[in-house]
This record gives C-alpha cells, sequence and structure tokens, in this order.
C-alpha cells in the first residue's frame, strides 16, 4: 500500500496570499551566498539545503486522501478540496480509473467541499461508490448540491454510476483489503478507517478530539488503534489551544503522540491542521511533537507532518 495526501488543511482551505509568497521569496534570496550560485549543482544543493516551511508549503486544500492498494486499485478517503486536484491527476494515469471507492469521515464542508467539482463524478462511463456508516448517504451528498447553494444538481449532471452504502458493524472489503470503522469523539459524529491489505494496517483518522476511552486497552479499542504501520490523525492544535478549544473536536499533537505511542504505532502523521498556523508554526510544531515523542517512549514513534503532495508507501 502507499498513500498520497491531497490535502490536509483543516477547518477551511488556505491559499498562500501574496504577501505571504513574497515573504517566502525574500527570505530565500537573503539566504543565497555567491558560492551557491556556482553551478547546477550547487543550485540545486541550495535548493535541497532549504527547510520544507520556506521551499514550499504545508497544505492550502482540505482532507483528501488516496490510498493506493495496488496499481490501479485504489481507496480515497475524504472529498475536500484536495480530491479537485486528485481527480486531476487521475486523467494523468494510463489507462485512467474507471472505478473509485470514496469513504468519507463525517459530512463538515471541509470533507465535502471537493465533491461538486470531482470531475470523475459527471463522466458517465466512471462508477463510483461512497461510503458511510450513515443512513442516508445519497441524500447527504445531493443535499449540498442544490439550488441557491449550487447551479446543478447531482440527479441532473453526476453520472448514474455513482452508488450510495451504509457501512455495516462489520466493515467491508474491496480489492482484499479489509476496512473497518469507528465512531469519533466530535460534533455531529465522525468515523475514523482502517485498512489492513497485505499485512501491513494504515489509520486514516479524523476529525477527532480524543479523550480517555480512546486509550482504554478494551479488545474492541485494540481491533481497531493497535499496530498501525500508518496512522493519519487529526492533531489541529498546540496543547494551549487545545485546552482553550475543549469540546470543538480535534485534538492536539501532544495528546496524538501519546496516542500513537499507547497504541504502538510505527508512523504518525500530523493532520487536519489549523488553518491560522503558517508553515513555520507547523514546522515548529513538527519539531516540538518530535521531541515529546523522544521524551515519550525514546523516539521508536516516527512523526510527520501530512503536506499535501507526498506518497509514502505503508
Ligand atoms: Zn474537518
Ligand atoms: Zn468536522
Amino acid at each position: 500500500m502507499r498513500f498520497t495526501v491531497w490535502g490536509s488543511r483543516g477547518s477551511h482551505p488556505t491559499t498562500l496570499t501574496p504577501a505571504a509568497i513574497q515573504s517566502k521569496i525574500a527570505t530565500v534570496v537573503q539566504r543565497i551566498r555567491p558560492v551557491d550560485l556556482e553551478s547546477p549543482t550547487s543550485r540545486e544543493r541550495f535548493l535541497a539545503s532549504l527547510p520544507d516551511w520556506l521551499f514550499g508549503t504545508t497544505s492550502g486544500n482540505t482532507s483528501c486522501v488516496q490510498l493506493e492498494l495496488d496499481r490501479g486499485r485504489q481507496l480515497v478517503f475524504d472529498a475536500g478540496s484536495g480530491i479537485i486536484e486528485f481527480g486531476k491527476s487521475q486523467l494523468r494515469s494510463d489507462p485512467p480509473p474507471q472505478e473509485y471507492h470514496v469513504f468519507f469521515t463525517h459530512f463538515h464542508y471541509d470533507h465535502l467541499q471537493g465533491l461538486p467539482f470531482f470531475g470523475q463524478a459527471y463522466n458517465p462511463n466512471i462508477t463510483i461508490h461512497f461510503y458511510s456508516p450513515l443512513e442516508g448517504l445519497r441524500e447527504k451528498l445531493s443535499g449540498h448540491m442544490n439550488h441557491p447553494y449550487f447551479p446543478i444538481t447531482m440527479e441532473e449532471k453526476m453520472s448514474p454510476r455513482l452508488h450510495f452504502h451504509t457501512l455495516g458493524p462489520e466493515g467491508v472489503e474491496i480489492y482484499g483489503a479489509r476496512i473497518l470503522w469507528r465512531e469519533l469523539n466530535h460534533p455531529g459524529r465522525a468515523f475514523g478507517y482502517r485498512v489492513e491489505y497485505g499485512g501491513k494496517a494504515f489509520g486514516y483518522i479524523t476529525d477527532v478530539e480524543l479523550q480517555e476511552r480512546d486509550f482504554e486497552k478494551t479488545a474492541e479499542n485494540g481491533r481497531f488503534f493497535q499496530g498501525l504501520d500508518v496512522m493519519i490523525l487529526d492533531a489541529q492544535y498546540t496543547l494551549d489551544e487545545a485546552i482553550d478549544k475543549y469540546n470543538w473536536g480535534h485534538s492536539s499533537f501532544s495528546l496524538g503522540v501519546d496516542f500513537a505511542v499507547s497504541w504502538q504505532t510505527e508512523r504518525l502523521f500530523l493532520f487536519h491542521h489549523e488553518p491560522f498556523y503558517d508553515d513555520r508554526k507547523l514546522e515548529h510544531n513538527l519539531r516540538a511533537a518530535r521531541r515529546y515523542a523522544q521524551g515519550t517512549d525514546g523516539g521508536k514513534l516516527q512523526v510527520y507532518l501530512a503536506r499535501e503532495g507526498i506518497t509514502v508507501d505503508v
């Protein structure tokens, strides 16, 4: 398995403002020394030496993660604005896939707003399966594509090959992968997913305000949280902010590290980034999370930012 992050911003999309881009360019220019410009190799070396927060951006699009099981066999989690770029990327694959499986954590705008612009949904030759543990999925999806909020409706223009599935307690098996779900602590209900395939386990766990019961070593918790090779986790806040925003439905990165360590996760990807945090702040949080992980379990847990555009083997 391998996953690609198409959107990891929480709550609403963020764009780099003109001032933010100017500031990045100005900072890079100040760092250049004459020796960095001497040859193509030295220029490459200079660019490679720049920190991630400066040479790029963490993510502007909201939640969407693609999980490829094998070539041409894939699952998609959430349809935030990231699914628009995902859709474009699919046009470049040869041959373009004719079938998609899209799982929804919940229906807050930041997990849904890309769907009206997901080109594949308008292609009558493409089959799309949508999944949620909640009943009434078709109504939930079509209800937000309606006059006066959107010029066309799902029924009028989208592919007749859309299928809507309510997940039962046992989850579902697709392409030989087992997909389990679990309800998370989030206003209005949200659901996390665990995918097991080829001896590996992948977790997509957002949006969630972690609580004590998520740490309890029950059989049910263990079946879902234990031993993930990759855990993508809502870690929107710093600890201070999480205390201020108690009951908002998101977690701090430090609690996320505690949680990942307690369930023996291999690699943790911090996800659902707070829209008011800029790239530098997110990098700072990552360093703090790594220091905290080092102190918590001696650094066995590897911690990363879920950056838009990364593709990672599970
Ligand atoms: Zn969200
Ligand atoms: Zn939400």
